[in-house]
C-alpha cells in the first residue's frame, strides 16, 4: 500500500546557479551537496542540504530548456515540489486513471539516477508536481 508522501526536494529556477549559491550558501548558510547535469532536462541542478526535504537549484543549460521557457515567461522563481514515490508507473498509472495529465508518458532519467515524470500543473492546482522514483539497490551495483 501507499506509504504516505514525502518531499523529496523544492525546485528552483534561477539564471545562474553560481550567482543564487552567494545568498544560498554564504547569506544563508546551506551546504551545497550534489551537482549534476540533467540530459533529459537540459539543466545542471545544485542540491542543498536542507534537511530531508532538500532545495535544488536548477539552471537552464540550452535555450530552449523547460527551464530557460519558464525563467523567460515568469522570471526565476519556485518551479516545482518534488514528492517520493516508491514506483513511478504505478502512480502514473493511478493518476491517469484519475484523469490527471503527466508530461511525459514515460519515466525520464533525472538526477541520482533516478526517474523522474511531472504532473501537469492544469491537474494539480497550478502546482508542477515532480515525481521521483529513487533507484533500488540491486540496480545501483
Ligand atoms: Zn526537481
Amino acid at each position: 500500500m501507499l506509504e504516505g508522501l514525502v518531499i523529496d526536494h523544492v525546485g528552483i529556477a534561477v539564471k545562474s546557479i553560481e550567482k543564487a549559491l552567494q545568498l544560498w550558501n554564504v547569506g544563508l548558510g546551506a551546504k551545497t551537496g550534489h551537482r549534476e547535469l540533467v540530459e533529459s532536462q537540459k539543466v545542471t541542478v545544485a542540491f542543498l542540504e536542507t534537511g530531508e526535504g532538500k532545495t535544488e537549484l536548477l539552471e537552464p543549460t540550452e535555450a530552449d530548456s523547460p527551464i530557460a521557457k519558464f525563467i523567460e515567461k515568469k522570471g526565476e522563481g519556485i518551479h516545482h515540489i518534488a514528492y517520493r514515490t516508491p514506483h513511478l508507473e504505478d502512480t502514473m498509472a493511478r493518476l491517469k486513471k484519475n484523469g490527471a495529465r503527466l508530461i511525459y508518458d514515460t519515466p525520464q532519467p533525472g538526477s541520482h539516477g533516478t526517474q523522474i515524470n511531472f504532473v501537469h500543473p492544469g491537474s494539480a492546482g497550478g502546482v508542477l508536481i515532480e515525481l521521483v522514483e529513487y533507484p533500488t539497490r540491486e540496480e545501483l551495483s
